[in-house]
């Protein structure tokens, strides 16, 4: 029997990146998957690799922001695989500028992407999972919680995650329901590619000069960060809640 055989997992931002590798290992371990994505497109990509590989799989297009397509998530789910286990909140974008350049459109979008559809969500599993009295919710958060230049907007939404993950915790841990957030480093995906684009560097000039400050000496793969949420949803976990856990090689 694998970990996670019988169970159902919610992946948002599955179209690719990390939300990509973390539906593929929840599928491997076991779970019937739902991949969300903004489009379609990338998130049929990711279920029908799920079924080549003999998993189960569900693609659907959704907005993480919205509140209505939050619910219609849930009842689609539900109806589909008939109960939900687990919620992975990975869908995340940037809009990265300094303060003194930042619009409030910038602020409004990478605030509600990131943080306010894990209410959303959260909030609409919850429903489902507390009569189940069990439910694993993982939620995306990252380095730049910490802070970091040029990421006003992105580093508020990441540590607001980790304020709401710990709160979840508190609220939803007497129904046997388990909120923890993976807070990774530097992966190597799309949204990494794109801002060293933006600051005229080659993937692998900004792979080297990013590897050169983390001690373990490279960038994350998407699956390093899977791997680790695979833990978190698995019976392993069962009494990890309210942590947020950093996978960024040993960065200071
Ligand atoms: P990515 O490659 O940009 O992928 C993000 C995915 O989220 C895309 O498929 C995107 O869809 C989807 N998405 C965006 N807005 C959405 C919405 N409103 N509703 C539903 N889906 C939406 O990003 P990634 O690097 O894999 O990052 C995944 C998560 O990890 C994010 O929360 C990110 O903040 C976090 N993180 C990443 C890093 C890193 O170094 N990469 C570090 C720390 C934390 P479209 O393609 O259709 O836009």
């Amino acid at each position: 029997m694998t970990a996670l055989e019988g169970k159902s997992a919610i992946v948002t931002g599955a179209g690719r990146g990390i939300g990509a590798a973390i539906a593929a290992r929840l599928a491997a371990d076991g779970a019937a998957v739902a991949a969300v994505d903004l489009v379609l497109d990338g998130a049929e990509t990711t279920a029908k690799a799920i079924e080549a590989a003999g998993g189960r799989a569900l693609a659907i297009a959704a907005d993480v922001s919205s509140a209505d397509d939050a619910e219609s998530v849930m009842d689609r789910v539900e109806a589909e695989f008939g109960s939900i286990g687990i919620l992975v909140n990975n869908a995340g974008v940037t809009r990265d500028n300094l303060l003194f350049k930042m619009s409030e459109d910038d602020w409004d979008t990478v605030l509600d992407v990131n943080l306010k559809s894990v209410f959303l969500m959260a909030r609409a599993a919850q429903k489902r999972m507390v009569p189940a009295r069990s439910g694993k919710i993982v939620n995306l958060s990252s380095v730049s919680a910490l802070g970091n230049r040029g990421q006003a907007n992105y580093a508020a939404a990441k540590a607001g995650v980790q304020g709401l993950t710990a709160t979840l915790a508190a609220e939803l841990g007497p129904y046997g329901i388990n909120v923890n957030a993976v807070a990774p480093g530097y992966v190597a995906t799309p949204m990494t590619d794109a801002t060293a684009a933006r600051l005229g560097m080659t993937v692998e000039q900004a792979h080297e000069a990013a590897a050169a400050a983390i001690p373990l000496r490279r960038v994350a793969q998407p699956e390093d960060i899977a791997n680790v949420i695979a833990f978190l949803v698995s019976e392993d976990a069962a009494y990890v809640t309210g942590q947020t856990l950093y996978v960024n090689g040993g960065l200071r």
